[in-house]
């Protein structure tokens, strides 16, 4: 593999940790040391700020949209141009396929394009108010935007919200998560050869245990923008609410997967075994729950394990690997203590459930059946590639079953009853629905959870305006 970054990104340039600290990345496939990584301090957060605060009070702010736009083009087409690189870094790092970092990198480009077209049509309002004179809004940029990503989508999710900040004219502080930092400080230098100006987008890596609450509590970030875990997404909100900070957040999901018997339910079962072992199950829209109508349930099931049983496990450099290992030894733990406690309980392990090499942190995708609601696989997220299945006979008493939960970020439907798309897509509280597909995320349209699945959209317009003020100005006649 060729050369790449492994320090801080700061006003545009690479910078060693001012303590010296670094932190070791393992090979998810070979379970090797595969580099090392700088480890923001506190100080080297605060430069980054700094830097970030005067990027946008010298120019960032104020340029031009037109000019803006052509900058963020021109990062785009450089994401494009470094497709491979970038592509080979996440594989080593997560031990992501091949295949499916390429097109993840590709979404980040079409997501810095996407903003870069935005700018110049973001408009305010004209409002015709009682008082009469002439009344107007303003969309404005808030100021320093701390973004904090996870490690199962690092760099189009890196992507996702650093351009629309960019685009509505904030500067960005970005910090990737310890296991998955490479694509972001790449991501902060191409950006920068592309043209950002230093301090616009600054790269911290390193841990969040450690520099979390600075920079969440740091007077000059205005917005937090969080991809994480329920658990620490809650934290940040608890800290940001001290001085109002404007929080967004991507968090946990357990999304159902709902197959009705007039669906074209063998399409359902052929596509559906992706839906939640793409990217090894670390997905937050793994469709993880599936309610399948009864009159076709042992049908479906034989379907679903015949395409499960055929998916390619394995390196994730090569190019026909559709799973790969999951990110570290204790998120395969995770998943394994959930297949322990479900054949503790009786419950049946339809396919899967071992670990089919010895080396790199792999998992089988494992089907479950047999499960009852209160199982703790069945309503916890797990984060692996594990999926239940449970027939259903009645439509409202499902939607009841569905609704059970404390997420609601994704999910899909399958029938070929318009009446009953509709209807049941208005009762499934989530955030994100597709009807016979399982995409979730569109670059154009917003994506994010309802309950404890999240706050805020990100991507489409919403996401832009998620990071702005909206300003009124009356002007008397
Ligand atoms: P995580 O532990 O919450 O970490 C996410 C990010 O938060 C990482 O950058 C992490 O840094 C940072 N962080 C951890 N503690 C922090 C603190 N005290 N202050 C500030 N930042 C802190 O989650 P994860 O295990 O990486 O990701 C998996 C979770 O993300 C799953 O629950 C999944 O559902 C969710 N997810 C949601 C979406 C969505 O759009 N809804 C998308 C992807 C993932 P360190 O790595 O340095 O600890």
């Amino acid at each position: 593999m060729n050369e790449f970054p492994t320090q801080l990104f700061i006003n545009g340039e690479l910078k060693n940790s001012s303590t010296g600290k670094r932190l070791t990345l393992v090979d998810p496939a070979t379970e090797t040391v595969f580099t090392d990584v700088a480890a923001a301090s506190v100080n080297d957060l605060n430069n980054a700020i700094a830097g970030a605060h005067q990027a946008f009070l010298k120019g960032w702010r104020d340029l031009p949209p037109g000019k803006r736009s052509e900058i963020l083009f021109n990062v785009a087409r450089r994401l494009r141009e470094n497709c491979e690189r970038l592509a080979q870094l996440e594989c080593h790092n997560i031990g992501k396929p091949i295949s499916d970092a390429r097109d993840e990198v590709m979404l980040g480009a079409r997501v810095f394009e996407f903003y870069a077209g935005a700018i110049t049509k973001f408009y305010g309002q004209t409002i015709p108010v009682a008082r009469g004179g002439f009344d107007f809004t303003l969309r404005q940029p808030m100021g320093v935007v701390a973004a904090i990503v996870p490690w199962n989508f690092p760099f189009p999710i890196a992507c996702w919200k650093a351009a629309p900040a960019l685009a509505a004219g904030n500067c960005v502080v970005l910090k990737p998560a310890s296991q998955s930092p490479l694509t972001a400080i790449l991501l902060g230098q191409l950006a920068h050869e592309a043209g950002l100006p230093a301090g616009v987008l600054q790269v911290l890596t390193g841990s969040g245990g450690e520099i979390g609450d600075a920079l969440v509590q740091h007077p000059r970030v205005r917005k937090i923008s969080f991809t994480g875990s329920t658990a620490v997404g809650a934290r940040l909100m608890e800290l940001a609410a001290r001085d109002l900070k404007r929080v967004s957040s991507e968090l946990g999901g357990k999304s159902p997967n709902i197959v009705f018997a007039d669906a074209d339910w063998q399409r359902a079962a052929a596509e559906s075994p992706m839906s939640v072992f793409a990217n090894t199950g670390q997905d937050c829209c793994a469709r993880s729950r599936m309610f399948i109508e009864r009159t076709i349930f042992d049908n479906f099931v034989e379907l679903f394990i015949a395409t499960t049983k055929k998916l390619k496990v394995g390196e994730p450099s090569k190019a026909e690997t559709q799973i790969g290992p999951l990110v570290s030894a204790s998120q395969r733990d995770v998943a394994e203590q959930f297949i322990h406690e479900a054949k503790a309980a009786g419950r049946k392990i339809a396919a899967g459930g071992n670990r089919p090499s010895p080396k790199g942190f792999y998992l089988e995708p494992t089907v479950l059946l047999e499960v009852e609601p209160h199982d703790r696989v069945w309503r916890e997220e797990v984060f692996g590639p594990l999926v239940c299945l449970r027939p259903f006979d009645d439509e409202a008493a499902m939607i009841d079953e569905v609704n059970d939960s404390p997420y609601g970020l994704s999910g899909s439907i399958w029938t070929n009853n318009l009446r009953r798309a509709l209807r049941v897509s208005r009762l499934v509280e989530s955030g994100v629905l597709s009807i016979n597909s399982h995409s979730s995320v569109h670059v154009e349209a917003p994506f994010g959870g309802y309950k404890q699945s999240g706050i805020g959209r990100d991507l489409g317009m919403n996401a832009m305006e998620g990071y702005t003020e909206l300003k009124n100005v009356y002007v008397a006649e």
